[in-house]
């Protein structure tokens, strides 16, 4: 057999049929500890030196499908599920940074990833730097000797911005650290970070991994390409851990070092763990993702067409736009795709783009992405209403800003709704 390609593995990728039962579909392991063997096979397990399951805080064999399953479409070493997209920040930043450390993140990002960073990673004197993508030079220029990582998402929330990662990559590593991409938007259909030189990979699984709109969690995927130990920035990965008798993380388990360190330490101790019912739906919606990335794009364009030529619309940012700013680097690192998310400016401003959400009938109004069905929100007055003014246009988000997030339903029926709550607005 030839190399399974994406819609294959997005079936099969990590599952098969239940060992015990024969069942077809990976069961929800709904359980919270397992049986040890004997004291020796505890001990074991405590130590970190066999792999098995001890507490489903730690791991859990549904939750070890949906790893293994999105490792696998984002080519990499291996993956940990966690309780939310938030989570998984939190989790991998646990795992690279030391109090007092800085990071560098893209302006351009989900706006509570903004506020996750400005506000609570400080409480753990972590320090996030913003920088404008735009110009990948921002980030070298940036750089202080405490950074201890580059955070970018691919496809950028809300604005269907593409970043320019094999370049953030390049720059990340002259400075000896490492490239975290948030591939949330475009997911692993549309495009592989990894391939593009980024070191770690997390989603929020709630958006287009699960697909339909039902369920938190999120993933942090290692590439294992990443050397912990050429320098002494990464002491949680190159040094002696109290917690596990002086083992060293990266010495020991080579490429795994990430994921486990993640897994051993960060979901240990600071507990965020993903229900074995969530990653059963998570990798339910995964089997379909190819077929629903290819749905929403297409219905997305259709959208961003339309809007553009709308008399109530002034601007419409989609990267799945020939004559977008973004097109090119979308050529690159998606295909052409835009994705499902798109802004556009309304004539009115603020006070229009309030009328506009009470005026859709067929899309929800709220506060998600990467639903089967189309969504619509104001992000200055709701998710990004923690920002200032000037963060919220950096972040494109200002006044005059509606995100669309284009479902599966008929192309027809969702442009008639935009068309009628636009004449109303
Ligand atoms: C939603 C989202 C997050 C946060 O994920 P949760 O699952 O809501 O915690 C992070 N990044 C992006 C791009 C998102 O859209």
């Amino acid at each position: 057999m030839t190399d399974p390609k994406f819609e294959t593995l997005a079936v099969h990728a990590g599952a098969a049929p239940d060992p015990t039962t024969g069942a077809r579909v990976t069961p929800i392991y709904q359980t919270a500890s397992y049986v040890f063997d004997d004291a020796d096979h505890a001990a074991e397990l405590f130590n970190l030196q066999a792999f098995g399951n001890i507490y489903s805080r730690l791991t859990n064999p549904t939750n070890a499908v949906l790893e293994e399953r999105v490792a696998t479409l984002e080519g990499g070493a291996t993956a940990l599920a966690v309780a939310s997209g938030h989570a998984a920040q939190m989790i991998a930043f646990h795992t690279l940074m030391e109090p007092g450390d800085e990071f560098l993140a893209s302006t351009r990002l989900y706006g509570g990833s903004i506020t996750q960073f400005s506000q609570s990673f400080k409480k753990f004197n972590w320090n996030a730097i913003f920088v404008d993508p735009a110009d990948p030079n921002n980030f070298k220029e940036a750089l202080t000797p405490k950074c201890k990582a580059i955070f970018i998402e691919s496809l950028a929330n809300p604005g269907g911005v593409v970043t320019d990662i094999a370049a953030i990559a390049e720059i990340a590593h002259e400075a000896g650290i490492p490239l975290i991409v948030d591939n949330t938007l475009a997911s692993p259909y549309l495009c592989r970070p990894i391939e593009w030189g980024a070191d770690i990979v997390l989603h929020s699984a709630t958006k287009f991994l699960g697909g339909h709109g039902n369920s938190v969690g999120g993933i942090i995927v290692d590439s294992g390409k990443f050397d912990w130990s050429a320098s002494d920035k990464f002491p949680t990965l190159s040094e002696p851990n109290p917690s596990y008798h002086g083992m060293k993380f990266h010495e020991t388990f080579g490429e795994l070092a990430f994921g486990i360190a993640c897994r051993a330490l960060g979901l240990r101790d600071l507990g965020p763990a993903l229900s074995p019912f969530n990653a059963f739906m998570i990798i339910t919606g995964i089997e379909t993702l190819a077929l629903r990335m290819k749905a929403h794009c297409e219905n997305a364009l259709k959208v961003a067409d339309f809007l553009q030529n709308h008399e109530k619309v002034s601007w419409v940012s989609y990267a799945g736009l020939k004559d977008d700013a973004y097109h090119s680097l979308a050529q690159k690192y998606t295909g052409g795709a835009g994705g499902a998310v798109m802004t556009f400016g309304i004539k009115g401003g603020y006070d229009a783009g309030i009328k506009m959400v009470e005026n859709v009938n067929l899309f929800s109004h709220l506060a998600n992405i990467g639903d089967t069905r189309s969504l619509i929100i104001h992000p200055a007055s709701t998710t990004h209403r923690q920002l200032n003014e000037e963060q919220q246009i950096a972040a494109g988000a200002g006044p005059d800003v509606i995100r669309l997030s284009i479902g599966i339903e008929n192309a027809d029926d969702i442009i008639a709704d935009l068309d009628q709550a636009l004449m109303q607005s």
